[in-house]
């Protein structure tokens, strides 16, 4: 990667976890990654997309920087964070004879965060762990705050730890190689945040200019800001146990979509649909109106259709959710934009209601072409 002829700002969002960290955010960090990362042994885990196109060069950087750099390349995709790719990881690992004090790169998606900080945090009792998010959902949620994840057959991301990073570098420019529908899918999360907690960058749902190729300096505010609002939810409930629960807006169903749907629906579409869900349960329980904010939201993403089911065929999901306690049934829902709360013990009624009330709002609903 050349790096950037006139040098550009870069934005810094405290991470204040009990082991506190940074996030950097700017054009052209990819290349300056040797000289925040010290250690002598250095493993980037990637996918087959990004090896090419941005690992290789982090490679090469640091190996002309005198360090042992190896790469580590996975298959694109969910099935990589499994426990069979972690072990092959884990194989490698030991083969190069990477120490404790070697840290572990994780330059990708989603995936390769989630499946590089599990490789971090179970190699030798745990190392080093750097997060470099290269999709807007990366950047946004999946880089930051430590949860790492794998997928058993049984349901996703259940097998993991809490493993913060000590560094996570988002470079805006690796937004221009992502696929335009990857960005679509990841804005979800970004006005997740809005939603929950920056209820002014919600006017970008009409912002043409929001987009990866906006210009770097104006990418880099807006992700900053938005990032802001994960990073203050983490601090403050690192393990989950309290308002971790709001990031969880739109999941509940979301989950159930991509589950019913045999994960024909992305994670992004599927939680986009989850949220309107959460509007009209909010609506309906006399709360502020927020459809038209989740339509807006619809319109951005353009999902693929819903598929025909009926509300009994999510329940089994709803009810297996995770983040649900003992039997109750709980939604993250919203006061308002910036005023989330857990919702427990919602009725099958309300359920029913808000189901029916989506599938009118969205069915027939035809997207026009992408701006
Ligand atoms: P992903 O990692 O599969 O990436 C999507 C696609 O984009 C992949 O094909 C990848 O190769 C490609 N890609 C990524 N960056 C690119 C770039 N700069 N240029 C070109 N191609 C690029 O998916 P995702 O949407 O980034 O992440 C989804 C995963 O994140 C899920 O497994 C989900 O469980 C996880 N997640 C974790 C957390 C968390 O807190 N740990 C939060 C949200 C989501």
């Amino acid at each position: 990667m050349v790096p950037d002829a006139q040098p550009q700002a870069v934005q810094h969002v405290p991470v204040r976890t009990a082991q506190p960290y940074g996030v950097m955010i700017g054009a052209g960090l990819l290349h300056r990654l040797p000289e925040h990362v010290t250690s002598e042994q250095v493993a980037i885990v990637c996918d087959e997309n990004v090896a090419p196109l941005h690992a290789g060069a982090v490679r090469r950087n640091f190996r002309e920087h005198g360090r042992l750099a190896e790469l580590l390349v996975v298959e694109p995709g969910e099935r990589s964070k499994s426990l069979s790719c972690l072990e092959t990881l884990l194989e490698q690992l030991a083969a190069a004879a990477f120490s404790r004090d070697c840290t572990v790169i994780a330059i990708g998606g989603g995936v390769v965060t989630d499946l590089g900080g599990f490789l971090a945090a179970s190699w030798l009792r745990g190392v080093n762990f750097v997060s470099v998010p290269t999709s807007l959902l990366g950047m946004v949620d999946a880089g930051v705050g430590g949860k790492t994840g794998l997928n058993l057959r049984s349901g996703k991301n259940l097998v993991g730890a809490f493993w913060q990073p000590q560094l996570v570098v988002a470079d805006v420019e690796t937004l221009r190689s992502l696929p335009e529908e990857q960005f679509r899918h990841g804005a979800v999360e970004f006005f997740k945040h809005a939603l929950i907690g920056r209820p002014e960058q919600l006017q970008l749902l009409a912002d043409p200019a929001f987009r990866p190729d906006a210009p770097a300096e104006r990418l880099s505010s807006w992700l900053a800001d938005n990032i802001a609002v994960k990073a203050g939810i983490v601090a403050a409930d690192e393990r989950e146990a309290g308002v971790r629960m709001h990031l969880n807006l739109g999941h509940t169903l979301g989950h159930a979509l991509e589950g019913a749907s045999g994960n024909e629906l992305a994670h992004g579409e599927a939680v986009a649909y989850g949220i309107l869900f959460a509007a009209l349960l909010g609506k309906n329980r006399g709360l502020a109106d927020l459809t038209p904010v989740a339509l807006q939201l619809l319109r951005r993403v353009q999902p693929q259709p819903l598929p025909p089911f009926i509300l009994s065929d999510l329940l089994p999901f709803i009810a297996r959710d995770k983040k649900n306690r003992a039997g109750s049934q709980r939604f993250v829902l919203l006061e308002d934009a910036g005023r989330p709360f857990v919702a427990d013990n919602v009725q099958q009624t309300e359920l029913e209601a808000a189901w029916e009330e989506l599938r009118s709002l969205v069915d027939g609903l035809v997207w026009e072409a992408a701006n």
